[in-house]
């Protein structure tokens, strides 16, 4: 079952979204979903129309970091209603539909797809300039049926740490776009230095620079660096979208820069 719903409902729907935008990582616990929940709700910020797709199957963390764990779409005749904020964001996770918080999902990768499907299918978005979709994170099969199901995706956003062993993973996310024909917006460089909440100097806890050579040596974009920022652990844990709640410490100023040019 590898090719795109073609049904009218999907493509109509699809078409009220003016930008789609995958947020990727090479590997699990750089950041991802806590980067891909950040930009949506910047793009919020800005007076956008914004979704947040949420199809991470081993681990869907949207609704616990933003505080919506005991949300369920409202069901109507069309299809399903997304979770609506106060800061405008719609927001759908494979989260809503499983029946406990810690239902571990050993659906087959058949099924898999046929649940993203309908996920895709069914959501009434309505009309949004974003939909930030996060992906399982990897390169294997998953997020490849994922991508598949969505060709005309204007790109994707590549999370990583700054070490060699996140960025050489940033390099098989790229080639991974490449062969599906999805174009690269760029690299983010999350949990880049740390500062001294006592001297103010900046501590490379994990090197810097190491996702801008990256996206030099692979020849895409890089889209920015964001500081570890142990307020963002706090706000992730508190289910409050960090940008929202914390406007002017840097990383949320790094947060609003990366999402100009998208
Ligand atoms: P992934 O989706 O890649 O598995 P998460 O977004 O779940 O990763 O993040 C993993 C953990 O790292 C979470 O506890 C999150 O709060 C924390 N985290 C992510 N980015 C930062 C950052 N820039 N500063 C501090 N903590 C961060």
């Amino acid at each position: 079952p590898q090719n795109p719903p073609a049904d009218e409902k999907f493509k109509k729907s699809m078409e009220r979204i003016a930008h789609k935008i995958l947020v990727l990582s090479g590997k699990g616990g750089v950041g991802k979903s806590t980067v891909a929940v950040n930009l949506a709700v910047a793009l919020a910020l800005e007076g956008k129309r914004v979704g947040l797709l949420d199809v991470d199957f081993h681990g869907p963390s949207i609704p616990k970091l933003l505080g919506l764990e005991d949300s369920k779409p409202e069901v109507v005749e069309e299809g399903m209603l997304p979770v609506a904020m106060a800061s405008g964001l719609k927001v759908m996770s494979l989260g809503f539909l499983l029946n406990r918080k810690d239902d571990a999902v050993i659906w087959r990768g058949p099924m898999k797809y046929g649940a993203i499907k309908q996920l895709l299918t069914d959501v009434l978005w309505g009309d949004l300039d974003y939909l930030v979709i996060d992906f399982p994170p990897g390169t294997g099969d998953e997020p490849l049926s994922v991508a598949q199901l969505l060709p005309d995706a204007d790109g994707a956003v590549v999370v990583t740490t700054p070490q060699d062993v996140s960025t050489i993973d940033v390099s098989k996310s790229v080639t991974f776009c490449r062969n599906l024909k999805i174009p690269v917006l760029g690299v983010v460089e999350n949990m880049s230095g740390l500062i001294c909440p006592h001297c103010s100097k900046l501590i490379e806890l994990f090197k810097q620079g190491g996702g801008e050579e990256m996206a030099k040596r692979m020849e895409v974009p890089f889209l920015g660096r964001i500081p570890i920022d142990p307020q963002i652990v706090q706000s992730s844990d508190d289910g409050q979208p960090f940008v929202f709640f914390h406007q002017d410490t840097e990383a949320a100023s790094a947060f609003r820069r990366i999402v100009q040019p998208l």
